[in-house]
């Protein structure tokens, strides 16, 4: 990066707050080495996921930073849980433009150290630029799951129930509440949905228990419906989903009470972040067992069918008298 009036430069930025946050990881090098050894535990192998955030696209120019790094760095925690990996170790690109204060600075690496001590995970490396565009922040995080048992989305089989964790609807609606849509819900309905979608909470605990017993798994971050569909695309299966089933947070329910026609939104927007997967209906003991130790609501919402001849996978949604319903759109997709 080059030196800027306002910012120390490249070097002294990381030392002063990137370093610290991989100290507790030998493989890091302390920062001070051209790249990072990590190995999987015995018996494991690695798996890998980068997710990008761009200022503007994915969050607002001034949300609160420490904020924006614990979103940045749970959406790919996200992936792995729903992958049936334990987190260890992330990576960190980040692009800033001249804009950028120290202090900015200060609040992101703070808040990744809070994240990182939350989720054990370490700083292992990365890149530091300026950029004349808005700030743009790539992580890629790295987990363990025992060798051969990432959870995938091809697995699901006819006759498997779908279940997702959580509650869905929340982040999209609290989207909406940012841009001063929903203003007639209460304060502590729109807190709720505002929290929810700034800070996501990565199925950590859970995702790796779902291994042996889900078929198939992915989180939530298209939508329910689009997430769904990837599950059915891989899977060559069709689903339906009984929205009644779906579950919804008590500002969702209150956010639909005004206008049912939001349940659009919830089954179709983005950025929940939950757990969505099949299993047989075998296993729903077990599920609910696992459910009530970790504390991680788990709902049965469907089931996975053969695909009608002749046509390609798909999903039916069907409302509380059964009939199916439209949606012209079935997630948020960036072009
Ligand atoms: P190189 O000159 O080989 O491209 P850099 O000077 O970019 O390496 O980085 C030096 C060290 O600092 C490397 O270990 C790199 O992984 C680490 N690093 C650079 N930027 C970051 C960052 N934003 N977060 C974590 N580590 C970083
Ligand atoms: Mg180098």
């Amino acid at each position: 990066m080059e030196k800027t009036s306002t910012l120390p430069g490249e070097f002294e930025l990381i030392a002063r707050y990137f370093a610290p946050l991989a100290a507790g990881f030998p493989g890091a090098f302390g920062l001070l080495d051209d790249a990072a050894v990590i190995a999987p535990l015995p018996g494991h192998e690695l798996v890998a996921k980068t997710d990008a955030i761009v200022g503007g696209v994915h969050f607002l120019p001034d949300d609160p930073p420490d904020l924006i790094a614990r979103k940045a760095l749970r959406v790919n925690l996200s992936d792995l849980a729903a992958k049936g990996a334990v987190p260890r170790a992330y990576m960190l690109d980040i692009m800033l433009p001249r804009t950028v204060t120290e202090d900015w600075i200060a609040a992101f690496a703070r808040g990744l150290a809070q994240d990182q001590d939350a989720y054990r995970v370490h700083l292992i490396g990365g890149d530091t630029d300026s950029t004349p565009g808005p700030v743009t922040i790539a992580i890629m995080a790295f987990g363990d799951v025992a060798t051969g048992r990432m959870l995938r989305r091809g697995g699901a089989r006819e006759g498997d129930t779908v279940f997702v964790t959580g509650t869905i609807g929340d982040a999209a609606l609290g989207l909406k509440v940012l841009r001063g849509k929903l203003a007639h819900l209460n304060t502590r309905a729109a807190n709720f949905l505002v929290d929810r979608y700034r800070l996501p909470q990565p199925r950590v605990t859970l995702g790796p228990r779902l291994i042996g017993l889900a078929s198939a798994a992915l989180d939530v971050s298209d939508g329910l419906l689009a997430d769904l569909r990837h599950i059915c695309e891989v899977s060559e299966l069709a689903a339906v989903v009984e929205a009644p089933r779906v579950p919804l947070s008590t500002a969702v329910r209150a956010a639909l009470a005004t206008n049912s026609e939001r349940i659009t939104t919830v089954l179709t927007g983005g950025d929940d972040y939950e757990i969505l997967f099949t299993a047989p209906p075998a296993v729903l003991n077990e599920l609910t067992e696992l459910s009530k130790t970790l504390g991680v609501p788990i709902t049965a919402i469907g089931r996975m069918e053969s695909p009608p001849i002749g046509k390609k996978a798909q999903i039916t949604v069907l409302d509380e008298s059964g009939e199916p319903l439209a949606f012209d759109r079935s997630g948020w997709t960036h072009f």
